[in-house]
């Protein structure tokens, strides 16, 4: 009998697919996994073989750890030791091998992707950056185990290194006291937390050495994030992304499910109420006004009731969610005058004072209310209500799914029939890519997959993507990806790759891909700027221009002066990306600007997302009626039936 060696294998960072090949062999062929508990995937212990034992190491002593393994592999057991990230990172690895190798079983050691480097990959950013910093240090701070002498913080931060602290988010305040007092940083060090990177609910951070520890604390990390601290952070090709002075997406919930990147603006009717709304708005991340009926000093607007409608009306269309903190009823009466329809209105949740109960109200897809609903819930520690058929059947309704991908509803009033279809468990055939109909309807044997319209057998399809005839009389949903025009203010002569590097960026912290992308706008001055050219060839994209005046005209949320005494308008790449996605003084389905004025260096983008195509409006008519002899028993009943309708 063989005694194979026990592997020690790096897991990686959290997401199934980081793990190294030989890793996932080892995992495949072992008879016995010890792994080390809810920081390894469980989907990664489904690959190993039927009656493989899996044992938590959690609950166990080292001793007891080394009596399981070496048993097993002195029966001739292949024995798997899976660890997180590296094992070499904090792994306690020595111990298990000199226990190991006392019984007489010998160990090799399988590498995998340190959470280190998941979170640099999540930063989007090089940790040594040319010309600033050539070193990392891989670092913690003392907790069970103590710091040897001489390696502390603040001598490591002398050195103008990078620095990533493992084990360190609990004490996040002291440590960067340290930094800055004995390490001599200035507060505008940058600084960032990586929360669970590479897993589904990962977060990032962005801050300085300064103001960080304060954003761990209201986002209320755990412990499963590294801070990284150095000027390195904010090298990526001289363009600071954190320094970006309105750049507003924090971090991002990337669960499917709950995400929502849009403005929230809060309104809360009592004290409670408004600490509610606090923890919220800390939560979320994003920056959320709150409005208060009470007075609520710093960063709270306060409103009493009698100006809260007013109030409403006024920022109505400036927020893609209205968050009521109180009794449902107070909601519902609010914004019952401002409610036109589910392809424009905004999200609107009730949650309750205690945040045991978080509503979603309206536009629950493709305003996203359902997904925000049940971030809210996660953040109170409450529960999600949502009543959305398809919801509530556990089917992904059409819209929705739009939604999740960015994209385009072009024929609105095709969603509700194809709904109906999908909740009557009728057939229907999804037309478009591949991976958009495995991503939501591979597991459901009700839709089926055409890559041609003129190939479509059922009386129903989604088109996605998808141009061509479909046999006729079959009742279809349009939908498109490109559902964004992106504005662009930049310097003359930006070099091409530089403007490529900072859009897709910024389109990636958004959430978007190139794909989304429907049209480049600027102003006319740069109609014939090479590196706009270059991308919209890159991107298939057409470009459009606008003169001065013509932008000066469209009312935009950051407009600046300096800029207008410049070229004659307040506003670039907000006005543009407004007029490249339709905007016009007299439209009622107005396009939306998702995503305000950012500054990379010299580069100002914005986006805005086109309006969903709706149902043509009813038409509309003038009825002449004669009151006869105006008293109310008199009128004729066309005439009634006339009053009442109008
Ligand atoms: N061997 C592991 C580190 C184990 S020590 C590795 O190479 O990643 C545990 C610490 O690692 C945590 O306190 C946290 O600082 C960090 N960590 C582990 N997984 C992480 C993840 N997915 N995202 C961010 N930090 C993580």
């Amino acid at each position: 009998m063989s005694i194979h060696p026990v592997a020690f294998v790096g897991a990686g960072p959290g997401a199934e697919d980081l793990i190294t090949l030989r890793g996932l062999h080892a995992l495949e062929e072992a008879d016995l996994v010890l792994y080390a508990g809810s920081l390894v995937n469980p989907g990664l212990l489904d690959r190993c073989k039927p009656g493989c034992r899996r044992r938590d190491s959690a609950p166990m002593n080292l001793e007891e750890q080394v009596g399981l393994m070496s048993e097993a592999a002195l029966a001739g057991e292949r024995v798997v030791r899976l660890h997180t990230g590296d094992p070499a990172m904090y792994g306690a690895i020595n111990e298990q091998i000199r226990g190991l190798a006392e019984k007489g079983v010998a160990s090799c050691v399988v590498p995998g992707v340190s959470s280190v480097f998941a979170a640099a990959a999540a930063l989007g950013c090089e940790l040594t950056a040319p010309d600033v910093s050539q070193s990392v240090v891989l670092t913690r701070t003392p907790g069970r185990t103590p710091m040897p002498e001489g390696e502390n913080a603040a001598a490591f931060a002398r050195t103008g290194a990078l620095l990533a602290f493992f084990l360190s988010t609990g004490k996040i305040d002291v440590l960067m006291q340290d930094l800055m007092r004995e390490g001599g940083l200035a507060p505008d060090t940058p600084a960032a937390v990586v929360y669970r990177a590479s897993w589904p609910d990962e977060r990032i951070l962005r801050g300085t050495v300064s103001d960080i520890a304060r954003k761990v604390e209201e986002a209320g990390f755990g412990r499963q994030a590294l801070i990284f601290v150095g000027r390195a952070l904010a090298a990526g090709g001289g363009v600071s992304r954190l320094y970006g002075a309105d750049f507003s997406h924090g971090y991002r919930n990337r669960l499917p499910t709950e995400a929502f990147d849009g403005r929230c603006a809060l309104y809360a009717f009592t004290d409670k109420g408004l600490s509610r709304a606090r923890e919220i708005a800390a939560g979320l991340g994003l920056p959320c006004p709150i409005h208060s009926t009470r007075p609520g000093g710093d960063g709270v607007e306060h409103t009493p009731g009698e100006r809260l409608d007013e109030a409403l009306a006024r920022k109505w269309g400036d927020f893609d969610a209205h968050i009521f903190i109180g009794a449902a009823g107070i909601a519902v009466r609010k914004i019952a005058p401002f409610l036109r329809d589910k392809t424009s209105d905004p999200a609107v949740l009730n949650c309750s004072e205690s945040g045991a109960h978080v509503i979603s109200l309206t536009s629950g897809h493709l305003g996203g209310a359902n997904r925000l609903a049940r971030r809210v819930a996660r953040i109170t520690g409450g529960q999600a209500v949502v009543s959305t058929a398809t919801d509530v059947n556990g089917l992904p309704a059409f819209d929705e799914v739009a939604a999740q991908e960015h994209a385009r509803i072009l024929n609105a009033e095709a969603i509700r029939p194809l709904n109906a279809a999908l909740l009557a468990g009728e057939p229907i055939t999804f037309c478009g890519p591949r991976a958009v109909f495995e991503r939501h309807f591979g597991a459901l044997s009700q839709i089926v997959h055409a890559d041609r319209p003129e190939a479509v057998a059922t009386a129903r399809a989604v088109l996605w993507d998808v141009e061509g005839a479909l046999p006729d009389g079959v009742e279809h949903l349009d939908i498109t990806s490109k559902a964004y025009v992106l504005g662009i203010g930049c310097r003359r002569g930006v070099e091409p790759l530089e403007l490529r590097f900072i859009t897709e960026g910024h389109l990636s912290d958004l959430g978007l891909r190139p794909e989304n992308i429907a049209a480049v706008a600027s102003c006319d001055l740069k109609a014939d700027e090479p590196a706009i050219l270059e991308l919209v060839e890159k991107w298939h994209v057409p470009a459009r221009f606008y003169d001065a005046a013509t932008l000066d005209a469209v009312p935009v949320p950051t407009p600046s002066d300096k800029v207008r005494e410049k070229i004659g308008t307040r506003s670039v790449s907000e006005a543009a990306a407004l007029l490249g996605a339709g905007y016009a003084p007299d439209v009622t389905a107005q396009p939306h600007l998702y995503a305000p004025k950012a500054a990379f260096g010299d580069v100002t983008l914005a986006l805005a997302r086109l309006p969903h195509v709706k149902a043509a409006p009813k038409r509309g008519g003038l009825v002449v009626v004669g009151l006869g002899s105006g008293a109310p028993g008199h009128l004729t009943p066309e005439t009634e039936a006339a009053l009442r309708g109008c």
